[in-house]
């Protein structure tokens, strides 16, 4: 195959992989890391992810874990820094944090109080978008620090949990709905 002329779907397709029950029974994993593994899969991911938002943002925040290879790679991409958003209890400075419902139980995500000034635009970035919960707890975070969220990207949408309909009007681009 000629991969200068693979497409994104064809990309993906060829690269990540699926697991079927993990991490519990009935729920299909998309595993992004072989595209993070490889070269040109990590850089035309990055690429198309963020090329919808070019010029509209001053910083990429990423969520913990997968989102801060995609958000580290994409900072570097467009010359901008890039903001941790992480799992309760890991940040050591004041946070903002925010709670979210999880298929079972709640989880909270957290920012650091001081890592976006008022009126930054940042664009977020995740590696699969599910029913939502997780990237709207990160929006939520962003508001609360007086920043302005231009967008979110991912890389996967599974469209059937409703995600993006989560959303409100916050613009999404994902690069596969599956
Ligand atoms: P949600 O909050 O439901 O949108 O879930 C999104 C978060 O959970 C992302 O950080 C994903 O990495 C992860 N996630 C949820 N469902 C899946 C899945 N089927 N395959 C891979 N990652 C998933």
């Amino acid at each position: 195959m000629n991969i200068q002329r693979e497409s994104i779907t064809e990309l993906l397709d060829r690269l990540s992989e699926v697991v079927p029950d993990y991490p519990s029974a009935g729920i299909s994993f998309k595993d992004l890391t072989p595209v993070f593994a490889d070269a040109v899969g990590l850089r035309r991911i990055t690429d198309a992810v963020i090329e919808p938002f070019s010029g509209q943002f001053d910083v990429i925040a990423g969520l913990e874990a997968r989102g801060f290879v995609m958000a580290a790679a994409a900072a570097y991409a467009s010359g901008t820094g890039m903001v941790t958003v992480r799992k309760a209890g890991k940040l050591p400075r004041p946070v903002h944090s925010m709670d979210y419902t999880l298929e079972y139980g709640t989880a909270t995500l957290e920012l650091h109080r001081d890592d976006v000034a008022p009126g930054t635009r940042v664009l977020i970035l995740d590696d699969v978008l599910a029913t939502g919960g997780t990237v709207g707890s990160a929006v939520k975070l962003f508001e609360m620090a007086g920043a302005q969220v231009v967008g979110i990207g991912v890389v996967l949408e599974l469209s059937a949990l409703g995600g993006r309909g989560s959303l409100g009007a916050n613009k999404v681009h994902s690069l596969q709905l599956v």
